[in-house]
Order: structure tokens, then C-alpha cells, then sequence
């Protein structure tokens, strides 16, 4: 398994494949790979030929030059995690220069509205940055396939957008959450946790059980009071949103409508680490 730290290496890499019609599969992350990353690579590795895996800490899509700075990076321990997978595995590990060819900025992107949502409230100009980048790695891999992890489902909706603006012959595959035994999703920023913040961090998952218990019983509103009841004052956790949306649009969902399906989001912090996670509810 070698390491790609150019994009002319990789394309030199890949270049057999494209040229005997072989499948390429895409899996984009940060790094910091844990299973949740690796569920996502071994799909990936059933469905294609060979499969890239790039890891690159994206500096367009941070808003918060400290969590920029504190993302963790452990490039040894991703390379263990990538060693089970026998062969046509390629990493791609380009310098930010290497990547953007100089221009480290963010395109301006219309993703019919899926960016001013949650994430993109909080996070100015996050989607811009990740439309921007991953934009630079289809045209540099040229997958048939990307997987994506639904534990960022409202990025996943967003890459969908991105290949139809930028008609780029990709196929998106949402993957589902991989979670700790405890329920809690799987993130490199749980690295950043104690043991005691890991515990309470736990809280998370069981509102969005909470949640999903109660859809049918509730209304919108109750819902958003029970959330907001099992956050008020806890000693640990933050809650910076939480929202029911639409799962096709990612609007704010005031009431419930029969013919709609809906998600429940969360995001808070916990010392510091900011956390978010997801789950369907009808
Ligand atoms: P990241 O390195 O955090 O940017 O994540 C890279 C990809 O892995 C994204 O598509 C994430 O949605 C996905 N991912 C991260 N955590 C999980 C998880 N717990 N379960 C499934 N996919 C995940």
C-alpha cells in the first residue's frame, strides 16, 4: 500500500485502471480513521476494483482556526487501519498546495439551499469549503463511485447537489452511522475526549432514541422542549442546535407531515469538542 502525496503520483497510480474500464471507489475523509471510516472503505472495496482513500485535514472548511489547529492527525494509525485491506488500496495524502495548486480559497456554491441550514448556520462558509475540495478530488480520482458516511448527513446531501452542479459522472453512497457500544457515533474528535466526557457524552445518542420513541406521540414543538430539558444545565454537554428536518430538503420541520420522512440532528459541545450526530425517525 503506498502513500500518495501528489496528485500527478496518484493519476499515474490509476491510470491502469482507467484504461482497462476497471471501478474506481472514492472514500474522502480527514484522517483519524477509526471503523466508522473503515465500514465506509470496505464497502467501497466489495463494489469497486480499487478503492482511494484520501486523508486530508481540509483547511477550507474549518471556520475555527483553533479546531483547525487541534484536528487530531495520526497518519501511522491510518495506515494500520488500511492494512487489512490486502491490495489496490491507494491513500491519498496531497500538501494543501499540491491540491489547490497554490489557491487555498473556497468556490461559492448554490446547493439549492441545503448549505444556509444547521451546519452551514453555524459553520460560515463550511459547505463552500467542502464543495470546493472535494470538487478538486473527483476531478483528480475520477471514482465512479464516493462513499459517505450518513454520521454527516447533511454533507452527504450536499455532495449529492455537488455532482449535479458540477456534472460529474459520480454515484453517491450514504453509509450508515457505526457507533460505539454505548450508541455514541463514532468521530475522530471523540479522541479529544476523557474518559468521563466520552461517558457523558452518551447523552447524545440517547436524546435522538428519545426522540424517535416519542415521534409518533408528539408534536414538533414538545419535541424540541424534551431536547432542550435533557440539555439545560447538564454539567458536561453544550447543545448549540437541535432541529427535526426534512430528510430531502434539510428545512426546519414545524409540524409533521404524513407524506414526509424527517431526521433528528444535534450538535453541542463537550470541553471544548464540538459533536454532531443524526438518526432517521420515521
Ligand atoms: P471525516 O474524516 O470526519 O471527514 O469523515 C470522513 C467520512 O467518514 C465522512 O463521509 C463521514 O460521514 C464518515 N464517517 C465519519 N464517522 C462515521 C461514522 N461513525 N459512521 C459512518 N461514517 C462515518
Amino acid at each position: 500500500m503506498k502513500i500518495h502525496k501528489s496528485s500527478s503520483s496518484l493519476k499515474e497510480a490509476l491510470l491502469p485502471f482507467i484504461t482497462n474500464r476497471k471501478t474506481i471507489g472514492f472514500v474522502p475523509t480527514m484522517g483519524a480513521l477509526h471503523i466508522g471510516h473503515v465500514s465506509l472503505v470496505e464497502q467501497a472495496n466489495i463494489e469497486n476494483d480499487c478503492v482511494v482513500v484520501s486523508i486530508f485535514v481540509n483547511p477550507t472548511q474549518f471556520d475555527n482556526p483553533n479546531d483547525l489547529l487541534k484536528y487530531p492527525r495520526t497518519i501511522e494509525n491510518d495506515i494500520d487501519h488500511l492494512k487489512r485491506f490486502s491490495k489496490n488500496i491507494f491513500i491519498f495524502s496531497p500538501s494543501a498546495l499540491d491540491l489547490y495548486n497554490h489557491d487555498i480559497s473556497s468556490k461559492s456554491y448554490n446547493f439549492s439551499g441545503i448549505e444556509s441550514e444547521m451546519e452551514g448556520k453555524h459553520r460560515i462558509g463550511h459547505f463552500d469549503g467542502v464543495g470546493t475540495v472535494l470538487n478538486l478530488f473527483f476531478r483528480i480520482v475520477k471514482p465512479n463511485k464516493a462513499y459517505l458516511g450518513e454520521k454527516d448527513f447533511q454533507q452527504l446531501q450536499i455532495v449529492k447537489k455537488l455532482v449535479e452542479i458540477e456534472n460529474l459522472p459520480i454515484k453517491i453512497i450514504g453509509c450508515p452511522i457505526i457507533r460505539e457500544k454505548t450508541g455514541l457515533a463514532m468521530s475522530s474528535r471523540n479522541k479529544r475526549l476523557n474518559i468521563e466526557q466520552l461517558s457523558e457524552a452518551i447523552l447524545i445518542y440517547k436524546t435522538l432514541l428519545k426522540v424517535k420513541e416519542n415521534f409518533k406521540l408528539l408534536s414538533i414543538s414538545k419535541l424540541n422542549q424534551l431536547v432542550e430539558k435533557e440539555f439545560k444545565n447538564h454539567n458536561y454537554l453544550t447543545l448549540e442546535y437541535f432541529e427535526i428536518a426534512d430528510t430531502e430538503t434539510l428545512k426546519t420541520a414545524i409540524y409533521k407531515s404524513k407524506k414526509k420522512k424527517y431526521r433528528a440532528f444535534i450538535a453541542c459541545f463537550i470541553g471544548g469538542v464540538r459533536l454532531i450526530d443524526n438518526m432517521a425517525l420515521n
